[in-house]
């Protein structure tokens, strides 16, 4: 892929212009990155009110797999991505006959089915030593009443659309499982055993299109009913020999499919006996991560920066992390009160507190459980970051750093 270089402008006085398929938080995030070094972007989301739409040069506001829309962004645009993963695979796919689109519509199709993804995670096994939990497919009534006894107590997961631990249900019983796929109006599923978690970890990586890869160290991970609440970055957060092996485990499964673009795959630590535990892989983003947003204050690059150079085909410049940090994601809880009643934040008194970094993503609405932005603290070393991040806590009234 030739580079697309910030600042030039094209004979038909086009100016270089990065876009993005999606208009939620982390494209605005993106938004920012690309135009601090100089680029135009142009965001497709339906919703005129979406948080990148707002500060990107071009919004085009139709659906993502409007032909017209996608042929205004490829018309505008030397290079796109995305920053959801349930943007359709056929759109990218269109988009890619005429423009780079990174991540690619195979890789992104993977992602937004839990049944490709688990079984990519099965083929990579060998070479990135780390597999997933055991799993049964549910599509049929048959393969439901096929399911081994030993996958219970499980996790019943719809195969597309879940985040945020939406379409998920716990079961014990096989019993239980069937009035539970019931439930879900039998939509394609996997029933993935119930594992004793010991910790939560993330690792994202970037991979450019002549296969070089950089990436963050791991993040650890907390999470509250099913959402992200705390990442912990910062050396120590895991025991070194697992954080390396997640690390390497996820430049290996990024190779893996020839990926391009940021990568970010969460594992869990499973209690087996041993004093670290044993890593499983979980799932993966085909984009930053909520879990990345901590590397914007305390990395020279952040995650947001190597989306726009992977993209574009820039160098790719392996990051380093300059201070320790904590990010508190803010839920529209914490813009309510006991009552439910609108409220404002005590930002005086959050902002007061040194090395504290407020990212807000533009949402005129609070609601609860709907991710409004974070906060990361960073600090010369990690005891004053835990003070700090324990007292924004108890400001806002934020769980998550009970076991700090
Ligand atoms: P989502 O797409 O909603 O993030 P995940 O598969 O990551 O879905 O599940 C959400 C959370 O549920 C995980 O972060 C973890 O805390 C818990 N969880 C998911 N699968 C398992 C499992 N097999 N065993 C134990 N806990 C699990
Ligand atoms: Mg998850």
């Amino acid at each position: 892929m030739k580079a697309v270089f910030p600042g030039t402008v094209s004979a038909s006085g086009q100016p270089a212009t990065l876009g993005v398929m999606g208009g939620g938080q982390l494209g605005r995030m993106f938004v920012h990155a690309a135009q601090r070094l100089g680029y135009f972007t142009a965001v497709l989301d339906p919703d005129p009110h979406s948080p990148a739409g707002r500060v990107s040069h071009h919004h085009i506001q139709t659906a993502y797999d409007n032909s017209a829309g996608l042929t205004q962004l490829a018309a505008l645009c030397a290079a796109i991505t995305t920053e959801f993963e349930n943007v359709p695979a056929q759109a990218l796919q269109a988009l890619a006959t005429s423009r780079p689109v990174a991540p690619g519509a195979a890789a992104v199709a993977i992602a937004q089915n839990r049944i490709e993804e688990k079984a990519h995670f099965t083929a990579s096994a060998g070479v990135a030593g780390v597999t997933c939990a055991p799993y049964a497919v549910i599509e049929t009534p048959a393969q439901l009443s096929a399911v081994p006894e030993n996958l219970l107590p499980g996790i019943l997961k719809t195969a597309r659309m879940g985040y945020d631990g939406k379409g998920q249900v716990r079961v014990k019983t096989a019993a239980e499982l069937a009035a539970a796929w019931a439930d879900l109006k039998q939509v394609p599923c996997v029933l993935e055993k119930l594992l004793p978690l010991k910790a939560e970890c993330s690792v994202i990586v970037a991979r450019g299109w002549d296969g070089r890869t950089v990436g963050f160290a791991p993040q650890y991970n907390v999470h509250v009913d099913g959402i992200l609440a705390v990442t912990l970055a910062y050396e120590g957060n895991m025991p070194p020999a697992l954080a390396q092996r997640a690390q390497a485990a996820t430049k290996l499964i990024a190779n893996h499919i020839g990926y391009v673009g940021v990568l970010c795959v969460e594992f869990f630590v499973i209690d087996d006996g041993s004093t670290d535990g044993a890593l499983v892989v979980n799932e993966m983003a085909p984009r930053p991560h909520n879990s990345g947003h901590y590397t914007l204050d305390a990395c020279d690059v952040s995650q947001f920066d190597l989306q726009v150079h992977a993209m574009a085909g820039l160098p790719l410049p392996q990051p380093r992390q300059h201070s320790p940090a904590i990010m508190l994601n803010l839920l529209g809880d914490v813009w309510l009160d006991a009552q439910g009643q609108s409220r404002t934040p005590d930002w005086q008194a959050v902002l007061a507190l040194p090395g504290t970094h407020l990212h807000l993503y533009g949402k005129l609405e609070a609601r609860a459980g709907r991710k409004m932005g974070h906060l990361n603290i960073t600090g010369a070393d990690i005891a004053s970051v835990q003070v700090v991040a324990r007292q924004a806590a108890a400001i806002l009234g934020l769980p998550g750093l009970e076991n700090l």
